[in-house]
């Protein structure tokens, strides 16, 4: 069939309901309709899909924890970091007082031994300015008291101490001896030379004797042992010191270890949860926006897909779509329609005779007899009530393939598709119908009877030419008296 036909009683208006045929001429020229084609499903309370509120809130919530835990983590390594600079500094700190212990005590092992060796008081003064106002081995020992990594250090530095002021005595005895052999005069701080007391025996000896005396204690074994203690104990206390940063250092190595884990993995938390918002953003609003763009664009309702808000708006702009085309139906259907009898109008009439022109059809002119008479005699509402008897009668009598059309004021026709002149009785039968039921006055309207010329399309195919032929038919019946029938015949013209 070349015609669409919509049956859409839905959008008829009152006084239309002897029809429901909408006519797209569109169609037959080949275009394609532009129908509803919906996708949604379902009503408003199901749409379904992730709320972008919800989906909002949760991202912030979610990226919001993971960053108050990643600056935390910060925080902590920042704290590891100090504690392990802090062990650090406090190892230099620490070494470097070991080994001011041992500076201050060579330094005066070796001041002595020099006033041994050249009686120069320089380097006794040097001595005792060394014990008793420096004083860097006591300040070594107020370090480790006061700064150390543990207190096995600090004893061994200590216990060095007490052994290098335990040497002491034997430096004094043996400076004591140099005094007297120099019979030098020693005030301020050697002062203290002078409470000395030589044991008898040392005091018989000679002054070169003494300072050899004095030079044997210094250099002699007793003393040694002492130097090696001290040296021991300033090395044992290094080692414990070793000891302490390395275990120090470790525990807060181990923490800045799992925490530096710990923020790469938060890291990588967070690179997952930007990429997840990334996807969603696409999945959920981009995505669905492309592609309602593209389907408004091919004036197409939208797939109810993506984000909650996304689909809400699907919704609302399919229903209006829906609407729109409804309205848009309507609208045509009026336009095409005669208003009083809901036939074809004559406009639409015009472009089917177009449109079928090489197809086989059968035209048929109806015209009332002596309409004027109708109206004058009964009224113009009788009249109208006429009209649309013929309308229906047309409608009810001719298939759903043909075309009952109003052209004029009392005129109509009907183009009876798939009609060729052969079946001219199939045409005669239904008008015999039709001015039967014309003649039918059981509805309370007047008797009245129809003129009609049929012609059937030609070799020509000219729509004009098929109209003047079915005219020209009527035009003779109602020469000849009206109420019949009248076939153009070609030969004749
Ligand atoms: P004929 O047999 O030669 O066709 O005579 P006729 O009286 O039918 O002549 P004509 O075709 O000239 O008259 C048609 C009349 O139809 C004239 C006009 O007033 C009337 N008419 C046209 N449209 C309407 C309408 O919508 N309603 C009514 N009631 N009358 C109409
Ligand atoms: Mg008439």
């Amino acid at each position: 069939m070349p015609f669409r036909i919509i049956e859409n009683q839905e959008t008829m208006s009152e006084g239309e309901g002897n029809t429901g045929r909408t006519v797209d001429v569109a169609a037959k020229a080949g275009e394609e309709p532009q129908r509803p084609r919906s996708d949604s499903s379902g009503n408003a309370s199901k749409i379904g899909g992730i709320p972008l509120r919800i989906l909002n809130v949760a991202m912030i919530a979610v990226i919001s924890v993971v960053a108050i835990v990643f600056l935390q983590a910060g925080q902590r390594i920042d704290a590891s970091y100090n504690d392990f600079a802090t062990a650090t500094d406090r190892y230099v700190r620490c070494e470097r007082a070991a080994n001011q212990m041992l500076e201050g005590s060579h330094y005066l092992t070796s001041q002595c031994r020099l006033y041994a060796f050249t009686q120069n008081p320089t380097y006794l003064y040097n001595y005792f300015e060394e014990a008793v106002v420096t004083r860097s081995r006591e300040d070594a020992v107020a370090v480790l008291e006061a700064d150390t990594l543990g207190d096995v250090s600090h004893d061994y530095l200590d216990q060095s101490l007490t052994y290098s002021i335990q040497l002491m005595d034997y430096e004094y005895y043996a400076m004591r001896l140099v005094v007297e052999a120099t019979g030098i005069e020693v005030g301020g701080n050697a002062d203290i030379l002078n409470s000395i007391e030589l044991s008898a025996e040392d005091e018989a000896l000679t002054d070169q004797e003494k300072v050899a005396r004095a030079r044997d204690i210094l250099f002699g074994t007793t003393y040694q042992d002492f130097v090696v203690l001290i040296e021991d104990n300033v090395a044992s206390c290094k080692d414990a010191l070793i000891s302490d940063i390395s275990a120090e250092r470790g525990a807060s190595r181990s923490w800045l270890d799992r925490l530096l884990a710990f923020q790469r993995a938060s890291t990588w938390v967070l690179l997952i949860l930007v990429v997840l918002m990334i996807v969603s953003f696409i999945a959920l609003i981009l995505w669905p926006i492309r592609a309602h763009i593209q389907r408004m664009a091919e004036n197409k309702s939208l797939s109810v897909v993506g984000a909650r808000e996304i689909r809400v708006m699907a919704k609302e702009y399919n229903t209006l779509y829906e609407d729109n085309l409804k309205h848009n139906d309507q609208l045509r259907r009026k336009a095409e329609h005669d208003h009083m009898t809901s036939l074809l109008n004559r406009a639409v009439f015009e472009q089917l005779l177009h449109a079928y022109r090489d197809d086989p059809i059968a035209l048929l002119l109806i015209d009332v007899d002596y309409f004027k008479d109708v109206n004058d005699t009964h009224g113009h509402d009788v009249g109208d009530a006429v009209l649309r008897k013929v309308s229906d009668l047309l409608t009810s009598t001719f298939r759903m393939t043909d075309y009952p059309c109003r052209i004029g004021g009392d005129e109509f026709a009907v183009i009876m598709t798939d009609m060729t002149p052969d079946l001219h009785p199939i045409v005669s039968s239904k008008l015999a119908v039709l001015a039967d039921g014309m003649r039918d006055t059981s509805d309370g309207l007047p008797k009245t009877t129809l003129s009609v010329g049929v012609a059937f399309n030609d070799e020509e195919h000219d729509p004009q030419a098929l109209f003047k032929h079915a005219d020209e038919a009527l035009y003779a019946v109602k020469e000849a008296g009206r109420d019949s029938c009248g076939f153009y015949q070609p030969d004749r013209g």
